[in-house]
């Protein structure tokens, strides 16, 4: 196993500090057939149920991804991530997150006594950090804006090892773990809505999705406040990004930008952005039907009542719950 510059073609190992290529390329996995990541450190992942709902007009399945051990989908990557590098001998990693990333590798750096250093924005929600630090993690907080925080951990990483849940394919290779679960449970989809901040779930389902031999149509939705994505997408220039109650998906300049544009693209998929008070509205309706996510979950569902205001005429539609509601 090894990374792979996807500009250039150079080849770097798994264990060392470069987390990007200096052509400015990132890193993409190489494995031979048949190679996998060993299991050694478990919190008791297991495959996430899915509930057929009505939301709406529309019947869909919602796969309560929330149910992961630290409480998000995120663990899917950490999982991959902390096993293998636990297997290559790494005694501690830096990482940065606006929360359930950082929750997800601390908790995984945990249960494998890997050390772990946290960077996180002065303004992410109590509860986040109350779970990093309940990890037994170093918490470092940056003042001002998620992008702050990467600026920061740039420094950081120029000696300890870099747990990327942005940069490090390896992070991909566990939220991949997504599309054989839905594959398993209700088929390929015709259409698959997720919420799009740096991509690790749009991306970990295009991958899984594409070994499996064929790509649902993706769905990626954005905060209306904070979407360069779907700008870029739609030929549009960016807008400066504002806050959203949507924080887990408010990246200003997400690193793998380009993959996802292809990747949607390429399912014959779409990116739509959806206001904060539909984020909040959907938030709301999933609690009256017992369903307790964070907002930035929300967001996934807001998308799709927006998408499909009249009905869905028997379409196979899965919305994956991104997050817990008791994170916030
Ligand atoms: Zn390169």
């Amino acid at each position: 196993m090894k990374f792979i510059c996807a500009e250039c073609g150079c080849e770097y190992p798994l264990d060392g500090l470069d987390y990007r290529c200096p052509c400015g390329g990132l890193f993409q996995l190489s494995k031979a057939p048949g190679e996998t990541v060993g299991a050694g450190v478990s919190l008791g992942e297991v495959p996430t149920p899915v509930l057929r709902r009505k939301l709406g007009h529309t019947e869909v399945y919602l796969k309560l991804d929330y149910l992961q051990p630290t409480g998000s989908f995120k663990d899917r990557g950490a999982f991959v991530l902390i096993n293998k590098l636990l297997e290559l001998g790494i005694r501690e990693v830096v990482e940065d997150s606006s929360g359930n990333a950082g929750a997800a590798i601390a908790g995984y750096c945990a249960a494998a006594g890997i050390r772990c250093n946290i960077y996180l924005p002065e303004s992410t929600s109590a509860g986040k950090i109350k779970q990093v630090l309940a990890y037994g993690a170093n918490l470092v907080k940056v003042p001002g804006s998620r992008d702050d925080t990467a600026r920061a951990i740039r420094q950081a990483a120029a000696t300890t090892y870099y747990a990327s849940h942005v940069y490090n394919p390896l992070f991909f290779e566990g939220t991949k773990s997504l599309a054989y679960e839905i594959k398993e449970q209700v088929g390929i989809p015709d259409y698959i809505f997720v919420p799009a901040g740096n991509g690790t779930m749009l991306l970990g389902a295009y991958i899984g999705f594409r070994e499996l031999g064929k790509l649902p149509r993706i769905i990626a939705v954005q905060s209306r406040n904070c979407a360069p994505v779907a700008a870029v997408f739609h030929g549009r220039t960016p807008e400066p990004p504002a806050p959203t109650v949507a924080e887990g998906i408010a990246i200003g300049q997400p690193m793998r930008l380009q993959e996802m544009v292809t990747a949607v693209r390429e399912s014959h998929g779409d990116f739509i952005t959806v206001d904060d008070d539909s984020v909040l509205r959907a938030q709301a309706m999933l609690g009256a039907m017992g369903i307790y996510i964070e907002p930035t979950a929300g967001a996934a569902v807001a998308g799709m009542l927006q998408y499909f205001p009249a009905g869905d005429n028997g379409l196979n539609i899965v919305v994956p719950l991104t997050g817990s509601g008791l994170k916030k």
